[in-house]
């Protein structure tokens, strides 16, 4: 009963083993679909973002075009024309910071502009460039692009008469681009005037040309939309409350729009490119964090997961453990009774002996005083009973010693081989008579057992052998000892009657025998007590055998 602890421990250790691993199944498991739906989600908000910024920049694009529309057709456009149509439109599309007008200026018209200008109320007006801090007006150039109208004016009045492709390489490079390709171009970031210094911008450029052809010689100005980044992007993304944060570059690596990603913040995030007005951006969108809160938490899965487990475990041991009390006192209640019933079994033998002995003392008086007078028939009963007493005898002896089996013995290291040769010794006549040949094929070990209980095994299968021949039969016995899967298998084959399938199990039982007394002499107690022995040492016992073809006796022992 001992070794059924570790064995609750083993189970309940391997159920928490499993429980574990599961755990962690589940945890990487839910980790890796949260994973994926997490990537799913910010594919899906990156392209979102990606075409609300493209549509918002396709509908100013327009309103640029559109507004070059209206100049050709009306072949140039007053000052208030101009602002009633431009105001239209940036009342139409609030990422519009101004739309202006930026007449292509020769150096030759300069002057008779610059007094138009001031003609028409603009005090102090003069084409203009800033150098450092101060505003002066600019040098001699082929080519002026001063901003003439802004719509809307007011808070963008400053930008008057500026050159914006002046100074700036970036501008000047846009401007040119959008002139000799008639397309709407983009220039690089730049601070703008009206507003604070830190706030990004760009401009867009369409030229408006003479005629259909698109060259320098054709140009008469520009239409330029001035576009704040901050305006542009969050009028563009209207589902601004996803839990995701946008991030713009530029070629050069400038932001352009959003904070620069924290280094030691391990954000997820997806990046593309993003075309504006000729301008190829980087465009990244980045999960703010919360993108985990719609799911299950794996680590939370895996803690319930893990108490589950240990809840199992809980309930497992607590079984086992009741079911190990219960068979425990089980246990005692059969060692208990079969204590019991060997003390009973002894006790009435023991008992038995008394009346038998004055049975067998009457009866020899008997014998001796009434010999020849009792006549033919009472002398036949007379030995009858003589014999049947003498059995009795016998039995109940046998009966006594198989009951004593096991109760004073103390185990030891036995040597098995000697054991064999002292039984050999002792049944010397017998084996001599028979003409008994004993083959021993192995060594046999050296084992912890009860030595006189292991003699008398022995000395049961061998006597059996002699005595279970056909008539005239010469024994010839084999004994070997074998290890085998961690205990030691004793085999004594016999060249006898055999044992027909049907009745090998039988033989194992007390007062069992399978022929008559006249046949074969005996009482049926010899291999009850093997059994009883080979128990005693934790082992067991069994035959194969065939009718007339000798029968093996194959038995362990296994005492630790
Ligand atoms: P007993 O030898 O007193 O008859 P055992 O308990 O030793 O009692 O044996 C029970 C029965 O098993 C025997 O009566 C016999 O029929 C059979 N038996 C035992 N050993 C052998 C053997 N070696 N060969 C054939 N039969 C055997």
């Amino acid at each position: 009963m001992k070794s059924v602890t570790p064995k609750i421990y083993g189970i309940c250790g391997s159920i928490l083993t499993i429980g574990v691993l599961l755990s962690f199944v589940v945890y990487f498991a839910f980790e890796n679909s949260n994973q994926h739906k997490r990537d799913r989600i910010l594919s899906s908000n990156f392209a979102t973002i990606h075409n609300q910024i493209q549509h918002e920049i396709d509908r100013n694009l327009n309103s640029l075009f559109a507004l070059r529309a209206n100049f050709i057709a009306h072949k140039g456009l007053k000052r208030a024309e101009f602002n009633s149509y431009a105001s239209y439109y940036t009342s139409k599309i609030k990422s519009i910071q101004a739309l202006e007008w930026v007449p292509a200026v020769r150096l030759e018209e300069r002057d008779s502009f610059e007094l138009a200008a001031r003609m028409e109320g603009f005090e102090d007006f003069q084409i203009k460039t800033t150098i450092g801090d101060s505003v002066i007006r600019a040098g001699s150039r082929p080519m002026y692009y001063p901003i003439y109208f802004i719509a809307p004016f007011e808070g963008n009045e400053l930008a008057l008469g500026y050159d914006p492709g002046e100074t700036i390489i970036s501008r000047q490079n846009a401007i040119e681009k959008a002139i000799s390709t008639g397309n709407a171009i983009a220039s690089d970031k730049i601070t703008i005037i009206q507003k604070n210094d830190s706030l990004k911008a760009i401009l867009v450029f369409v030229p408006v040309y003479k005629n259909k052809e698109a060259n320098d010689q054709n140009i008469v100005g520009l239409i330029e939309g001035v576009y704040l980044m901050d305006n542009l992007i969050k009028s563009a993304v209207s589902s601004f409350d996803l839990p995701v944060s946008i991030v713009i570059k530029n070629s050069n690596g400038d932001l352009m729009f959003g904070e620069e990603p924290l280094q030691s913040k391990k954000q997820e995030y997806k990046e593309g490119k993003i075309t504006i007005a000729d301008q190829i951006w980087d465009l990244r969108v980045e999960s703010s964090g919360n993108l985990d809160l719609p799911f299950v938490q794996p680590i939370w899965l895996f803690f319930i997961s893990l108490v589950f487990t240990i809840m199992v475990v809980k309930t497992a041991y607590d079984t086992l453990a009741n079911n190990r009390k219960a068979l425990q006192k089980h246990v005692k209640e059969l060692e208990q009774k079969n204590q019991d019933l060997e003390q009973y079994v002894y006790a009435v033998s023991h008992d038995l002996q008394e009346p038998l002995h004055s049975i067998q003392g009457l009866i020899g008086i008997l014998n001796l005083e009434y010999k020849g007078k009792l006549g033919e028939n009472g002398q036949q009963y007379l030995e009858l009973i003589l014999n049947s007493s003498a059995r009795m005898r016998t039995l109940i002896t046998n009966l006594l010693n198989y009951g004593r089996l096991g109760q004073e013995q103390t185990s030891d290291h036995v040597n098995t081989d000697a054991v064999l040769d002292k039984v050999r010794q002792d049944l010397h006549q017998i084996i001599e008579q028979s003409g008994t040949q004993i083959i021993q094929h192995t060594t046999l070990p050296e084992l912890k057992a009860y030595p006189t209980a292991l003699h008398q095994l022995f000395q049961n299968l061998i006597s059996n052998a002699i005595k279970f021949q056909p008539p005239g039969g010469k024994p010839i016995i084999e004994i070997s000892a074998n290890w085998e899967n961690n205990r030691w298998i004793f085999t004594f084959k016999d060249n006898g009657i055999g044992i027909p399938k049907e009745f090998q199990k039988d033989i194992f039982v007390i007062f069992r025998r399978l022929h008559g007394n006249s046949e074969y002499s005996g009482t049926g107690v010899g291999l009850a007590n093997c059994k009883k022995i080979v128990g005693l040492h934790n082992g067991e016992i069994w035959v194969e055998s065939e009718k007339d073809k000798g029968s093996s006796f194959f038995f362990t022992l296994n005492l630790s």
